[in-house]
């Protein structure tokens, strides 16, 4: 037990240590894109040096969104839990959503009952949703749909919950694929970072949920999410 509790003691120091470290990474990394965004406006730099300086540019904003998701998933805030209207916060998404090129073609149906309360931490459920959301529309390629519903599943004893899903109708993924969905740093995308479905695992599982996920190649993929109802 004594044993059970120093390793865990240890990961979490470690995770802590890391979280550390990439935060300070952030910082110098902002300065050298910023001051490479400053020497590409010289008169003198030709066109070479451009496509080297936005060589750097992409590298640079590849590695602070990896720094950015890793923070999210080493060092999740604590869960300040709020009654959500579930509908509302879908729908203010959809409307953020709409001018990013990944949803091109996508049809988003929310199919969300207008009275569906849950129990959450605000910014983590839009966080949540928000890669639940492009993780579909990535998997869709020249159109298709995106159906989310769910409904208060109530228990004769206990507190209820609320069972959302989300449905695409995108490319699927293999059962070894699926199997390996939750894992840090899994990814099957060109600049992926595979941080999402890790951080979105924690956070629901912090603000007391729970998620499972259904695919099958070639048809879609289904996330089913079970959240504290507001009772
Ligand atoms: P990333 O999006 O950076 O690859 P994620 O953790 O969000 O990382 O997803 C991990 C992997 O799970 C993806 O690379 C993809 O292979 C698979 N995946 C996640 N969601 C879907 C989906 N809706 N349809 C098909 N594959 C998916
Ligand atoms: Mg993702």
């Amino acid at each position: 037990m004594a044993a059970e509790l120093k390793r865990a003691d240890r990961l979490a120091a470690l995770g802590e240590l890391s979280a550390r470290m990439a935060h300070e990474i952030r910082n110098p990394l902002a300065a050298i894109s910023g001051s490479v965004q400053l020497v590409a406006l010289r008169p003198w730099v030709d066109e070479k040096d451009q496509r080297l300086f936005s060589i750097i540019l992409r590298e640079t904003d590849r590695l602070d969104c990896l720094l950015r998701d890793f923070l999210f998933y080493a060092r999740p805030n604590q869960p300040a839990k709020v009654a959500l209207n579930l509908h509302r916060v879908i729908g203010d998404l959809c409307a953020l959503l709409a001018t990013d090129p990944r949803m091109e073609g996508v049809e988003v149906d929310n199919q969300l009952p207008a009275d569906l309360v849950v129990q959450f931490d605000k910014d983590q459920c839009t966080q949540v949703f928000w890669n639940l959301l492009v993780n579909a529309a990535e998997a869709i390629t020249g159109g298709g749909r995106i159906c989310i519903d769910g409904a208060l599943v109530k228990e004769d004893a206990g507190p209820g919950e609320v069972r959302i899903s989300i449905r695409d109708t995108g490319s699927g993924m293999s059962q070894d694929d699926l199997r390996r969905v939750f894992e840090p740093f899994f990814t099957t995308k060109k600049g992926g970072t595979g941080l999402g479905l890790a951080t979105v695992y924690r956070i629901v599982e912090t603000n007391g949920g729970r998620m499972t996920i259904n695919s099958s190649k070639g048809k879609g993929t289904t996330v089913t999410l079970y959240l504290p109802a507001l009772c």
